[in-house]
């Protein structure tokens, strides 16, 4: 269906015993040593778990944040991974502290059926950002067969996402992978409609690729956060303090005029003296924005008007908070977004959250399990809606 060959295309026989080479994103925060957030391991634990219960070797590689890319930096290190990871398998796990090492592939040979290697941070491997192929022969010696279940890394071309897999076949989509590409996928290619997209965030530069590529394609794109401002700024608004981008101004106006009525913008929005003012906050129209003001949030209004049109949609992509979800009570229009979202998906809707901050403000308002996806890959997933081809989905073997 996506398009990939998955582990469940592998022949049973071709996966007993051998050694599953497997990407995945373990990139989480680590301090003091210790794994702060697991969401990101245990998203990778059906693919793991998979691969052990059919008897394969199973050997992980993830990068872990930016080491520079000489070699060990103890800060950038795996180890507090493997141990996070050892308690959610609750089976032990093998380290392999450097992949270039020549007992590195032994280490993978002596694995029981079943048993579980990490090996330590590929970003320390000099060719792993330069996509090198040498790197990659020296990862593919890890393995008989590649994996990746990284969707959030698939958009860098790098030696353990892209060259491995032109290396080590059969190079196939772990489950994260498949769901992701399935969700996101299918969102694109072929919605139930209506389809709606959501957008905000910060800025419009680093979406219009997504506005540009979703017009044409959906129903209806709904607009808020700081977004809003320019599109309102191009109308002829004023905006007060907002933060705005006066440099695409041409843009907005381009969109607009492309669009139509498709673009659907806050008639109202909620506008303070500052963040830290609350108290001074008040609800305005979009072209009564007070000067000494600045818009943080879409107004009751909006948030009415936008949750009518997502529940009444039948797939609902939607990427950007509406304000400054992360300082309450600015968070209200992301939260009527998020609950609407959720009432949709009740209603047979299919319903997929994209982008580090939409993922984070659907968790903070405890919806995350009533949407149909949440993806797990931020700077990929917009890659994805912006219709780029992700390097490290295209080497993967075709259907
Ligand atoms: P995502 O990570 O989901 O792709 P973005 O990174 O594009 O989302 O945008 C998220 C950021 O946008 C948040 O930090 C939020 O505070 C900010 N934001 C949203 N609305 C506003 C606004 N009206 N003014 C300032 N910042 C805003
Ligand atoms: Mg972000």
């Amino acid at each position: 269906m996506i398009g990939k060959r998955t582990i469940a295309d592998l022949d049973p026989k071709a996966i007993e015993g051998k050694r599953a080479l497997v990407r995945v994103d373990f990139n989480v925060p680590v301090k003091d040593g210790v794994v702060g957030d697991e969401t990101r391991i245990r998203a990778a634990l059906p693919t793991i778990r998979a691969l052990k219960g059919m008897g394969a070797r199973v050997v992980l590689l993830s990068h872990l944040g930016r080491p520079k890319g000489g070699g060990y930096e103890a800060k950038y290190s795996l180890k507090p991974v493997a141990a996070a990871l050892e308690l959610l398998l609750g089976s032990p796990i093998t380290f392999i502290p450097d992949a270039a090492l020549l007992d590195a592939a032994d280490a993978t040979r002596r694995l029981p059926r079943g048993g579980v290697a990490l090996v330590e941070n590929t970003r320390f491997l000099a060719g792993e950002e330069t996509n090198d192929a040498a790197t990659a022969d020296v990862l593919a010696k890890l393995g008989d067969f590649f994996v990746n279940d990284a969707f959030g890394s698939a958009h860098r071309a790098h030696a353990s996402t892209e060259a491995v897999a032109h290396q080590l076949k059969p190079a196939v989509a772990g489950y994260l992978m498949e769901k992701e590409l399935e969700y996101l996928g299918k969102a694109l290619a072929e919605p139930a409609r209506p389809f709606i997209a959501v957008l905000g965030g910060a800025k419009i530069s680093g979406k219009i690729d997504v506005i540009t590529n979703l017009l044409p394609k959906v129903d209806q794109i709904l607009i808020g956060g700081a977004m809003a401002n320019t599109f309102f700024k191009a109308q002829g608004a004023s905006v007060g303090t907002s933060l705005v981008e006066d440099e695409r101004l041409d843009m907005a106006i381009d969109l607009l005029s492309k669009a139509g009525p498709k673009i659907v913008l806050p008639e109202s929005v909620v506008v303070a003296e500052a963040l830290e003012k609350p108290g001074t906050r008040r609800e305005v129209e979009w072209h009564a924005i007070p000067d000494r003001c600045g818009v943080y949030d879409i107004g009751v209004a909006a948030r009415t008007r936008f949750a009518m049109l997502i529940k009444g949609a039948k797939t609902v992509v939607w990427n950007g908070p509406m304000g400054v979800f992360e300082t309450p009570p600015f968070d209200e229009g992301t939260v009527a977004v998020a609950k609407a979202l959720a009432a949709a998906t009740a209603k047979g809707a299919v319903t997929v959250v994209g982008g580090g901050d939409s993922a984070a403000a659907i968790a903070k308002a405890g919806l995350e399990e009533q949407v149909s996806h949440v993806s797990t890959g931020g700077g990929a997933s917009l890659e994805f809606l912006e219709g780029k081809v992700l390097p490290g989905v295209a080497a993967l073997d075709d259907r």
